[in-house]
């Protein structure tokens, strides 16, 4: 049976490669997006179907749940990848205003809320239901206190604790659901060239997309509430 996949934020950079890379599979892998023109050229695009969703407006979101059950009737995968960076240029934690705050986490974090329980329901009928949630190694406790580590100097107050929540968000469904056969992971992509980071990155998008590919499409075997990237396990 064809899998069915909703992928947020897919209208480009890596939930595009994500959606791209998820079609080659043979999944349909419906583009969510949330501006209906760049979201319907980029599903066009890749020959697959198109949603509107913006994580922030739990209307749209509602909407983007009832149009996936009328068409599949279920959802075998989500991936939470749409994220916003709040600004690439380091601004120190004490001239960061909370209003800056609040709104990375309407879309990191309570966004992410928003779409999974939406469509929790729908995944509770597949088979084998995989949630991916893309976080970052920016997201990591250890490596913020790690002198050592490549991001110790990158500390972007709403970005990083965003994704840290996100870490938790994530572990959090994996215990409600540990019971069930949906699986929920967190993704970390690398350092990607994309609109977030005004292309700074070394990666590719679709070399990022590659893990967020992997645990969409892990074996009943596979781990659930982990955080990983390329090579395996990320330190929380
Ligand atoms: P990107 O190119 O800026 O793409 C972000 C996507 O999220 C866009 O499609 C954007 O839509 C969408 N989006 C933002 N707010 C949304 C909302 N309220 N509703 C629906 N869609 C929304 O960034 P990216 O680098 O591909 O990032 C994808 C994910 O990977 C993010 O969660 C990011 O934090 C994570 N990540 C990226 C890197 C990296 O180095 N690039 C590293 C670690 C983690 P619009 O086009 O409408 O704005």
């Amino acid at each position: 049976m064809t899998k069915i996949a909703l992928i947020t934020g897919a209208n480009k950079g890596i939930g595009h490669e994500i959606a791209r890379l998820l079609a080659g599979q043979g999944v349909t892998a419906i583009v969510g997006a949330r501006d209906e023109e760049r979201g319907r050229a980029a599903a066009e695009r890749l020959g697959q179907p198109y949603v509107r969703l913006d994580v922030t407006d739990e209307e749209s979101v509602a909407a983007a749940a009832k149009w996936v059950d009328d068409a599949y009737g279920r959802l075998d995968i989500l991936v939470n990848n749409a994220g916003i960076s709040g600004g690439h240029t380091a601004v120190t934690p004490s001239a960061t205003t909370t209003a800056l705050v609040r709104e990375v986490y309407e879309t990191n974090v309570f966004g992410v809320v928003t779409v999974t329980n939406a469509m929790l329901p729908l995944l509770r009928r597949s088979e084998s239901g995989r949630i991916v949630n893309m976080s970052s190694e920016l997201g990591s406790l250890s490596m913020a206190l790690d002198p050592e580590s490549p991001f110790w100097s990158a500390n972007l107050l709403p970005y990083n604790s965003s994704k840290a929540a996100l870490n938790m968000v994530t572990v959090a469904y994996a215990k409600e659901l540990a019971d069930t056969p949906i699986k929920v992971n967190a993704a970390c992509p690398g350092y990607c060239a994309t609109d977030l980071n005004a292309h700074s990155g070394p990666r590719t998008a679709e070399q990022g997309a590659a893990i967020a590919v992997r645990l969409a499409t892990l074996d009943a075997d596979g781990p659930t509430g982990a955080y990983l990237d390329d090579s395996g396990v990320v330190r929380w």
